[in-house]
């Protein structure tokens, strides 16, 4: 007899969503965190501004998450507008005529995280090991054994990596990925503005940069700086009046004068892809199956589908009494999720080597792929429907 149904491995937002669709499956579900229970129920600010789609906001909903995220927190994205240089091109991503009137709406990743793990605590079934992590991890076809930080051994029939892009798990179960580290950081930081953002997302690929403005209301954005992380480097450490001008001078001034309203937050880049989402009775999900560059906002709404796609496959077994752990299962959520991501995956990471090479052939093949872009209307309203669907 195995201690558990399942083994998750990790906490974070795609963990706790996929435990937490296994509500009233019956399923025994182990939940392993390094960090701590009070951590979890109160997570620190991370400064990620999740960008969430419609179908997420809806998943979270039906996760019984989407309630206890303040209103006055959930800021509408009403369309968004990428420019290349001085160019006045603009690629722009409107609502595509739906019921809805935005594109779909910005929230603290905190906040997310604290949300679900509200959510999920007292759910039948779910076991919290909080406060430590795992050390050591073996899966065969018999099921999964996994070795505690604290000497504990537990056992199940499945094991699901949501254990972050740089997965330990996936690496022990012997699944490889192919890992871009991109020898850049992205900051972001809270800014308030005199000009008004139209709740208008921007996104301005320039030379040597990329800066992006996320509306938070009207007066407030998150700004978010892409470079090259030697130069990242100082600028993370500027005072916050220094920063707040460095900043309004890099985006031109076009929001007015700024001011720094939170610390800064700081990410190396790195995009990561697995090459199997799969193994003998083990499974990845969130980023440790798809680890997307932040640019195109879709790393969290490709791991919440990754929690549907999987628990909706173990819910539906669990139910006729068929093995949750069957490879026929496990190989039909792979082709699932793979069908749902390598499009995206690879599409922005052509995007991101189109913006962000900076010699002149280069720019000149970006200047043109813009302006094409711009105006051919199936090109935009593909990308806007592969936004909006996701
Ligand atoms: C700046 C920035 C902006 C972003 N913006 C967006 C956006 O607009 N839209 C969007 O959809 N996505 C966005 N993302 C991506 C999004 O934040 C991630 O996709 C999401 O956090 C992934 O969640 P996860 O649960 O898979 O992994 P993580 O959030 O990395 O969580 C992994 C968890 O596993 C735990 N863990 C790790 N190893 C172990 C171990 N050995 N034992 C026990 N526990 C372990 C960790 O403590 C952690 O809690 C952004 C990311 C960044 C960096």
């Amino acid at each position: 007899m195995r201690d558990f149904d399942i083994i998750v491995v990790g906490a974070g937002p795609s963990g706790l969503a996929f435990a937490r669709a296994l509500e009233g499956s019956g399923l025994r579900i182990a939940l392993i965190e390094r960090q701590a229970a009070e951590v979890l129920a109160d997570p620190p600010v991370d400064g990620r501004e999740i960008a969430l789609t419609h179908r997420s906001v809806d998943m979270l909903d039906r996760l019984g998450a989407w309630s206890s995220i303040p209103p006055d927190q959930v800021f509408a994205l009403r369309s968004a507008r990428v420019y290349n240089g001085r160019s006045a091109l603009a690629l722009g991503f409107d609502p595509d005529g739906g019921p809805e009137d935005h594109l779909g709406c910005l929230v603290s990743n905190h906040l997310i995280r604290q949300s679900l793990f509200a959510a999920i605590e007292g759910q039948g079934g779910v076991t919290l090991l909080a406060g430590t992590g795992v050390e050591h991890v073996h899966a065969d076809r018999a099921g999964a054994r996994v070795f505690l930080a604290d000497g504990r051994t537990v056992t199940a029939k499945l094991i699901v990596a949501a254990d972050s892009r740089f997965s330990v798990i996936r690496e022990q179960l012997g699944i490889g990925a192919e890992i871009n580290r991109l020898g850049r950081s992205m900051l972001v930081v809270r800014v308030a503005h005199d000009r008004p953002n139209h709740g208008i997302a921007t996104e301005w690929f320039d030379y040597r940069q990329t800066i992006a403005m996320l509306p938070l209301g009207e007066h407030r954005s998150s700004a978010v700086l892409t470079l090259s992380s030697a130069a990242m480097e100082p600028i993370a450490a500027y005072p916050p009046e220094v920063l707040a001008a460095e900043i309004e001078e890099r985006f031109d001034g076009r929001l007015g004068p700024m001011r720094c309203v939170s610390a800064p937050h700081v990410y190396p880049l790195a995009t990561t892809y697995a090459r199997h989402f799969v193994s003998d009775s083990a499974a990845l999900i969130g980023d440790a199956a798809v680890g997307m560059h932040p640019v195109t906002a879709h790393g969290f709404n490709l791991g919440l589908q990754s929690a549907e796609t999987l628990s909706g496959l173990l819910r539906s077994a669990a139910e006729k009494r068929r093995s949750i752990a069957s490879p026929l299962l496990l190989r039909r959520y792979e082709a699932r999720h793979r069908l749902a991501t390598r499009p995206l995956y690879s599409g922005t990471n052509l995007l991101v080597r189109l913006y962000t090479a900076e010699d002149r052939r280069a720019r000149i093949a970006r200047h043109a792929a813009l302006g094409a872009a711009a105006h051919i209307l199936p090109v935009n309203t593909v990308i806007n429907r592969m936004l909006q669907r996701h």
